[in-house]
């Protein structure tokens, strides 16, 4: 396979649970493409990894197994302290000591008495580091595979019931349906409300997300983000991931951008 210039593709980079929408890349698909023109396939599962820990959920990511390296943030949904990030390599061959390893005799020594593949220091580009997998060790421990289960199972019951509040409610309007905890979606305000959707309507639309959001801010009640996507103009990403929010909070966020939206 070869492109302008002779360069050659060697990997494909696939999203299980992008930033902005939440939308999740199929992998399966991706992995067959990647098998038949020997491609290494890399998952960034960043922020959408949370799902393998749902049995109800985990579908989204169908074909993981395949990848040749997967990065996965336990500081994202499951919130471990910040940072605490996985990157997973399927590779037994030594490929990250091949590519980061000084070799520096006085610090990783080969001839120990026990097994030195466990030694990761040579494995990382820096020589010193903090022990991140260490908090999520802890915390694993501490609450137990079935506790996270319920903690994403959770937010993602909370996203599609922020979801349908938006499609009853007069002003809002969803972007799409969340395929994870990632909830899009515009607030009309009433002035907007009768006018048709033409570009005026929509560079309108545009200012109501910086102006909404800065009225929150100063008055100190919500930190919910917002930003354009492609050819969308600003919407709201209202993210689930906390396992104390409920209901009633999800109602209060929307309450709350009426309240601070009606005279725009
Ligand atoms: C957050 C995120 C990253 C990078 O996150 P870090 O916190 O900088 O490690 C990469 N990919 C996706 C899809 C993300 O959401």
């Amino acid at each position: 396979m070869k492109i302008n210039g002779g360069a050659e593709p060697f990997m494909v980079n696939a999203t299980a649970g992008t930033t902005v929408l939440g939308a999740f890349d199929p992998i399966e698909e991706i992995a067959d493409i990647c098998e038949k023109y020997n491609l290494w396939l890399h998952v960034d599962a960043c922020w959408g990894g949370a799902a393998l820990l749902s049995k109800k959920h985990r579908h989204l990511l169908k074909g993981i197994h395949r990848a040749n390296s997967v990065a996965w943030n336990p500081h994202k949904m499951l919130m471990a302290c910040l940072q605490c990030c996985a990157f997973m390599v399927r590779d037994k061959t030594g490929l990250l000591q091949r590519c980061h390893s000084a070799r520096a005799s006085y610090l990783f020594q080969q001839d120990k008495f026990y097994d030195v593949s466990y030694d990761t220091g040579d494995k990382s580009i820096q020589c010193s580091r903090k022990p991140d997998a260490f908090k999520f060790w802890l915390m694993w421990k501490a609450l137990g595979t079935s506790e996270l289960e319920r903690r994403v199972d959770r937010a993602f019951a909370m996203a599609r019931y922020l979801a349908q509040e938006i499609k009853k409610r007069e002003g809002f309007r969803l972007l799409m349906e969340p395929e994870y905890a990632n909830v899009c979606f515009w607030y009309i305000p009433p002035s907007l409300r009768n006018m048709p959707e033409s570009p005026e309507f929509w560079q309108k639309l545009h200012t109501v997300g910086p102006a909404v959001k800065e009225r929150m801010m100063k008055k100190g009640s919500m930190m919910v983000s917002y930003q354009p996507h492609g050819d969308k103009v600003n919407f709201f990403r209202m993210i689930i991931i906390s396992p104390q929010a409920s209901r009633e909070d999800m109602d209060f966020v929307l309450d709350e951008i009426d309240r601070l939206g009606q005279d725009l």
